[in-house]
């Protein structure tokens, strides 16, 4: 990756046009150069949190393959032994259960792809119009009621940060463009933090991909993967050393997570739905790992009694589902779901005929409390304990954690500080 290839020119003009829009420019905003690490208010720094999102990275990783600074950071902060996703152990789920606190049914996103059956409208993770209209996000995310309350968020490449959520934008957000290198990213954050007091934000993330997308490829046990490991350690080792040379490293709260895991699949263990089901009864919302059913009207019992035939997968009907799942409530739910075991995906033959070998390698979705399914979750800072490690918890708490530490009221949301409280500095 080069660092300005044409993609990160484009979406610097992006921030700019951003921060245009945001009236900063001509107020000390840097864009048009490269950043600088100096930090004039650096001894009055306001408690802040760099939310860090490394996608698909397990929990395992960090001491199966060459992690020097993660290793370095849970050693001298604290580390968790999982962080449990929610159910379904997917990237847009979860990630916007991190930010509200939420159970996936209370807060909406209850897949990438979803069919809301009262606006009649379908979302997924690659529409735009979609991922940028409020309606879709429930609850509160963290950036909300930071800036209701005064203070300045960033959460870039986020997902929900692109929509106007209870009548509120961030401050600083930037359209998703994930050819946007890792090094054009930091500088982002590093400009962010660089800005006078009034304008700089408490609240701001970062996310790579590129651990899941080599757990996707080739399976969580790969060189690939090892590889996509080693490379997002590395970016955390340049942010590291800009946090360390602007004297900021011990002052801020670097809280670094993943949405989930990855299991190994095969193209060998797929169950075709068609084997089952004629495809003409159905409508098939979201279909891997987890497929989320709507049957045609009075198909219900039908399509129910031959899913229940196939092996390797729990079907249930929407009042059916393990109340552990906290996956009931929303009107997004469908009438019927399947759940693949563990390592299985669900296709269908056509689909699957077209292109087989992307059944190859792993995949996630599955059951949360599935070791498997088990997230990344390192933290360190003035906020946090030294050289701790704690047992699993879940990522509902990790909403109320970073309210804590940014010294605001929570809203209402399914999680709580006293199971967290333990990471934090006595
Ligand atoms: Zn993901």
């Amino acid at each position: 990756m080069t660092p300005f290839n044409r993609p990160v020119l484009l979406s610097t003009l992006a921030l700019v046009l951003v921060l245009l829009g945001a009236g900063l420019m001509g107020r000390g905003c840097r864009t048009s150069q490269p950043a600088t690490d100096n930090h004039a208010d650096a001894t009055r720094l306001a408690p802040t949190v760099i939310l860090i999102s490394l996608d698909g990275f397990r929990p395992d990783y960090v001491d199966r393959y060459e992690t020097p600074v993660l290793r370095r950071l849970a050693a001298e902060g604290v580390r968790a032994e999982g962080l449990v996703p929610n159910f379904p152990s997917k990237t847009f789920p979860n990630h916007y259960t991190v930010v509200t606190g939420l159970y996936t049914e209370n807060h909406g996103i209850v897949a990438n792809n979803m069919y809301d059956p009262e606006f009649d409208a379908s979302f997924s993770m690659g529409n735009r119009a979609a991922v940028r209209d409020g309606r879709w996000w429930g609850g509160e995310p963290i950036w909300v009621t930071l800036e209701q309350q005064g203070q300045k968020s960033a959460p870039f490449f986020w997902p929900g940060s692109e929509a106007e959520i209870k009548g509120i934008r961030p401050s600083y957000w930037l359209p998703f463009d994930n050819s946007m290198s890792a090094g054009a990213r930091i500088d982002l954050v590093m400009e962010w933090l660089a800005l006078p007091a009034a304008e700089r934000p408490t609240f701001i993330t970062l996310y790579f991909s590129n651990v899941d997308s080599q757990g996707h490829n080739h399976g969580p046990d790969s060189d690939e993967a090892a590889q996509a490991v080693r490379t997002v350690d590395g970016y955390l080792g340049s942010l590291v050393e800009r946090l360390e040379a602007g004297g900021l490293y011990d002052q801020i709260n670097l809280i670094i997570v993943a949405d989930h895991g990855m299991a190994p699949a095969s193209s060998e263990r797929v169950v075709f739905l068609d084997d089952y089901i004629d495809l003409d009864d159905v409508r098939i919302v979201d279909y891997d790992p987890v497929a989320m059913i709507r049957p045609k009207a009075g198909k219900l019992e039908t399509v129910y009694e031959a899913l229940k035939q196939a092996p390797h997968v729990s079907v249930y009907k929407k009042e059916e589902i393990p109340a552990e799942l906290h996956f009931q409530a929303h009107r997004r739910i469908p009438s019927l779901i399947g759940i693949a075991d563990e390592g299985w995906r669900l296709s269908t033959r056509p689909f699957f005929n077209r292109n087989p070998s992307r059944f190859d390698g792993g995949a996630h979705g599955y059951d949360p409390r599935l070791p498997s399914m088990h997230a990344l979750f390192i933290a360190h800072g003035p906020a946090f304990a030294e050289g701790k490690t704690v047992g699993p918890f879940s990522n509902i708490h990790l909403y109320n954690l970073m309210t804590t530490i940014l010294g605001v009221e929570p809203a209402p949301n399914d999680g709580d500080l006293e199971t967290v409280r333990h990471l934090l500095r006595p």
